[in-house]
């Protein structure tokens, strides 16, 4: 099947398997891959080592700011990078996890995110997730797929991937952490997390990936009117 080039947003909550699905559909139809969501998170990295975000979570807004202004953010081929150093693993601990989302709650970070993100969408031909994507950064998005799954269904997907990278999670901490990130996903003042009106809701709770690229597939089917 072939898919006109256009740009693929999609949103949803924590753990919901957005980038897999994301990844897998860059793969089956030749389009560039980009995790918006490494993005905030290369930003909290950076804070947190610099000390901008302090022992209690404090985050200094003025030096953050200011950082911002050199700090050499990208997405490589092989995966997000700061300057030379390529962060892929770093960004994807339950520490960067626990501060991003007020990190990415500030204005002047998301716009500094926004700018990058911006700059891709020149090209088509791209498949985007995170929380936004569809409803602010790319809102003329000829697909938007808006993401859930039960609380449970998530939180075992994150600890297992975080098994499977080496790490030693806790469940609890690892929902209490989803539900934390949610939370104040949803609710802060811009681009919350929210489902665009002409998003396409996909609750994957009881879906395989294969089941997921299928239901992809027929949505494509219907809305270009590609007849195989
Ligand atoms: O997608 P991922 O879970 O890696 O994103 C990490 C965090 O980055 C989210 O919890 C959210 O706070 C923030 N984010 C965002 N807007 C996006 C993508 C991610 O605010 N478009």
């Amino acid at each position: 099947m072939n898919i006109p080039d256009i740009i693929i947003a999609i949103d949803g909550y924590s753990s919901t398997g957005k980038s897999t699905l994301a990844k897998l559909i860059a793969e089956q139809y030749s389009f560039l891959y980009l995790d918006s969501g490494a993005m905030y998170r290369g930003v909290t990295l950076h804070a947190l080592e610099t000390g901008i975000i302090n022992e209690e979570g404090k985050i200094d807004e003025t030096r953050l700011k200011t950082a911002l202004e050199t700090l050499d953010l990208d997405f490589k081929i092989d995966g997000t990078y700061i300057g030379e150093r390529r962060v892929e693993q770093d960004i994807r601990t339950l520490e960067v996890s626990s501060h991003v989302s007020p990190v990415s709650a500030i204005p002047f970070v998301r716009n500094f995110v926004d700018e990058k993100l911006h700059a891709f969408g020149l090209r088509k031909r791209i498949v985007m997730d995170g929380r936004d994507i569809g409803t602010t950064v790319f809102p003329d998005a000829e697909v938007k797929i808006f993401m859930t799954a039960s609380p449970e269904v998530r939180a075992q997907r994150r600890f297992d991937e975080m098994k499977m990278k080496g790490q030693e999670p806790v469940m609890e901490e690892v929902m209490k952490n989803l539900l934390e990130r949610d939370y104040i996903d949803s609710h802060r003042e811009v681009s919350p997390l929210s489902r665009a009106a002409d998003a396409y809701v996909l609750d994957n709770s009881d879906m395989t990936l294969h089941e997921e690229t299928v239901w992809f597939q027929g949505l494509c089917q219907g809305k270009f009117g590609i007849l195989e």
